[in-house]
């Protein structure tokens, strides 16, 4: 998810502070005759890297500045990993929700910067065909922070608070987040973010976590036509070419989907 894990000398302390943090989204060949130039990714390009948060990435630039733009990632969640639990609850600044924002109607509108994603048409551009399941590794708050910083170049459509299941959306739906790490799957799919680490999944992923992503999921399901089946539910580790483990062996999938299909009735 959130910042930019492109750096590719990442020490061990990597594997701590990401996850899921963003930078993903690396266009495929194809794309970059559809695309602006998207970045290449560091993670496509050195799949054996530790993994770090990548879900986002976007259509980087230059190998220089993605580098530097990784370093800054890395010190940011270097730092962020240390945040406490309580920290997670402040509430990030926002406008007043409208209607017209929010594809979910239970989501708060909280935009993220216009040069974090693509924007695009979905579904007449592309088919929204997957939801990609992330775990932060950063707070609520930071991972906002993440995506309304418009040097990190990643995002998710939806962000989704431990403590309370509070769900946020940052990214339309219509309009393509970097967040999988992989430029193919990021045209054809949402991301949710789910606060939390994937090391720490009993103090995390909270009952309230589990039902209100399950909701948003079993929304977007139904919205796009996505069957509620773990080929099109998918985590950010079952991206081809992801080199990111998020949600991790502790995310409880049989519990989930029970949860989505659940609210899928
Ligand atoms: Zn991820």
């Amino acid at each position: 998810m959130p910042g930019s894990w492109q750096v590719p000398f990442a020490p061990a302390i990597i594997q701590r502070a990401s996850t899921c943090h963003a930078h993903t989204c690396q266009p495929s060949v194809s794309a970059f005759r559809l695309h602006p130039p998207p970045g290449d990714t560091m993670d496509m390009a050195h799949p054996s890297r530790p993994h770090r948060p990548q879900h986002t990435s976007a259509p980087p630039p230059t190998g220089r500045r993605t580098l530097l733009r990784g370093a800054a990632g890395f010190a940011l969640a270097a730092g962020i990993a240390g945040a406490s639990a309580g920290a997670a609850l402040a509430r990030p600044a926002s406008r007043k929700p409208s209607a017209r924002d929010v594809d979910y109607p239970e989501a708060e509108w909280v935009p993220a910067a216009g040069g974090n994603y693509t924007g695009g048409d979905r579904p007449s551009d592309y088919p929204v065909e997957f939801v990609v399941i992330h775990v932060t590794q950063e707070t609520y708050k930071n991972t906002l922070d993440i995506f309304q910083n418009p040097d990190k170049q990643v995002s998710a459509h939806y962000v989704t608070r431990s403590a309370d299941g509070h769900v946020a959306q940052l990214v339309r739906e219509k309009d393509i987040a970097w967040h999988a790490g992989n430029w193919d799957y990021n045209t054809r799919s949402i991301g949710i973010e789910h606060e939390g680490w994937i090391e720490e999944p009993d103090k995390w992923f909270t009952d309230a976590l589990y039902s209100a992503s399950a909701a948003l999921t079993a929304d977007i399901c139904a919205r796009h036509g996505i069957p509620v089946d773990r080929r099109y539910i998918i985590g950010h580790n079952e991206v081809p070419g992801a080199d990111h483990t998020d949600p991790g062996p502790g995310w409880d999938w049989a519990r989930y989907m029970e949860l989505v299909q659940a609210a899928s009735r």
